[in-house]
């Protein structure tokens, strides 16, 4: 290992710390990576196949804060106490995306809002594959970003940028960025308060000149007002299903019209892959940034078409003796389950509860009263979630485990129901993540 170069220290050994740590010491960096909970047995073995230094259960202070540049993992607070005497010493904070897009000359597609970043990073992956480009994808799915640049050769990304990645971004640009959307999410991380966090949502149009590209959705109202957020000079396009923006997509009844920077088209609404009018502001903005790339019409509308979604996202199951499961397991805010209770078709019964993030449950109140049947309470927070709905649906019971719960909403189900796990909170109650949240409904209901 060479000792000339800058110290880097990497905190938190996750998928994303430990593709940057891959990444720098491929590029000759001596580096120390630390993390203060348990390291998964795989990614030791990787760090140590790559003679990369590490330790667990702590970090060594002294050791850190003689780096010259921390590469910190988004799950980690600026408010932790190695970060704030990082800060105070003038060491340099960044996140893996900063980081790695150092090493990457490729075009990079960056995409962030509050709900849909996952679905839409994978949808325009899969977009410019169809269209044969040489394209690598960065987010909360698969390898690290980090990782990809210091194994392959890319190029295009698709990056999924959550705020805690944007905050770290100094001089990483997007060519086309993406804004989704903005509800209240994270607030706990920006000190409750919404414009902080807006702020950091906007950060995505940073260091964006009059060559790049900037997709917005103009259905979105803190977006709109908050279009002076956006630092940079980028042109910009719109998606909408309420009207019709002067460059970019916009549902006109039974048609998604496309009128981008290279071509017009439009297709047929209900020929979309994925359900929902969310998802259909997710294929817009997948579709807008495939068309600035120049991929042809038959490409994005074969793609919009196509597209399986993405597992534990509105990810229809199986159907048990006519009553069909939906795992929307990744829905852990008000938000996610607004879109996916409208989007449903057939009478509802509810799993939903856990952490209960806040939520003010009357936002969904008009659509429970259209949709849901009966509500299973799954969580810590379940008497919050019965007082508000008693009285507006037929029945609501609790359950304290999955398989329990799938019980109990097969019982109330009838042929031509669906039972709908879409629980507007966090799965850290009963549950490892919202994986194993998804994971458990998906077993409870085949064992049925
Ligand atoms: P993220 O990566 O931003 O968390 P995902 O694509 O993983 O977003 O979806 C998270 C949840 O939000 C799922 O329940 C999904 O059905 C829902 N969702 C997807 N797209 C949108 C959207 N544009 N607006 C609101 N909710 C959405």
């Amino acid at each position: 290992m060479k000792t000339d170069n800058p110290h880097i220290a990497i905190l938190g050994a996750g998928e994303s710390g430990v593709g940057s740590a891959i990444l720098a010491q491929k590029q000759g960096f001596e580096l120390w990576v630390s993390d203060n909970g348990k390291i998964k047995p795989d990614y030791k073995a990787e760090l140590d196949q790559y003679n990369i230094p590490w330790e667990e259960g702590g970090h060594t202070f002294e050791k850190i804060l003689t780096a010259q540049t921390i590469v910190k993992s988004p799950g980690i607070p600026d408010t932790a106490d190695i970060v704030q005497q990082a800060l105070n010493k003038g060491i340099e904070v960044i996140s893996e995306i900063e980081f790695a897009g150092r090493y990457s000359n490729a075009f990079m597609i960056g995409i962030t809002g509050s709900n849909g970043k996952t679905t839409t990073t994978m949808w325009t992956y899969q977009t410019l594959k169809i269209a044969g480009l040489n394209v690598g994808l960065g987010g909360n799915v698969g390898q690290s970003f980090a990782r990809q640049v210091a194994m392959k050769n890319y190029d295009y990304y698709v990056i999924e940028l959550s705020s805690f990645q944007l905050d770290g971004m100094k001089k990483f640009k997007c060519n086309i960025a993406v804004l989704l959307n903005i509800t209240p999410d994270h607030l706990d991380r920006y000190d409750n308060n919404f414009e902080s966090y807006i702020a950091a949502k906007f950060r995505i149009t940073q260091n964006q000149t009059e060559n790049d590209y900037l997709i917005l959705n103009a259905d979105d109202q803190v977006i709109n007002e908050h279009l002076h957020f956006n630092k940079g000079k980028a042109q910009k396009l719109e998606f909408s299903t309420l009207t019709r923006p002067t460059k970019g997509a916009w549902l006109d009844n039974d048609k998604i019209i496309f009128n981008s920077i290279n071509s017009e088209f439009d297709m047929i609404y209900t020929k979309l892959a994925l359900e929902g009018k969310h998802n259909a502001t997710n294929g817009m903005a997948a579709g807008i940034a495939a068309d600035i790339l120049r991929i042809s019409k038959d490409n994005i509308r074969e793609s919009l078409m196509t597209f399986s979604g993405v597992e534990h996202r509105l990810e229809p199951f199986i159907s048990v003796r006519g009553v069909e499961f939906i795992n929307d397991s990744k829905a852990t805010n008000i938000n996610s389950t607004w879109y996916a209770l409208e989007s449903m078709r057939k009478p509802v019964i509810w799993i939903v509860g856990g952490i209960d993030k806040g939520n003010d449950y009357s936002e969904l109140d008009e659509l429970v009263r259209q949709k849901v049947k009966s509500i299973v309470c799954l969580g810590t927070d379940n008497q919050k979630i019965k007082s508000f709905f008693k009285g507006k649906v037929d029945h609501i019971t609790e359950a304290f485990s999955m398989k329990d719960a799938v019980a109990m909403a097969f019982d109330m189900g009838k042929k031509g129901d669906c039972v709908l796990l879409s629980p507007a909170c966090a799965s850290f109650d009963l549950f490892d993540n919202y994986e194993d949240r998804g994971n458990q409904f998906k077993m409870s209901v085949r064992a049925l």
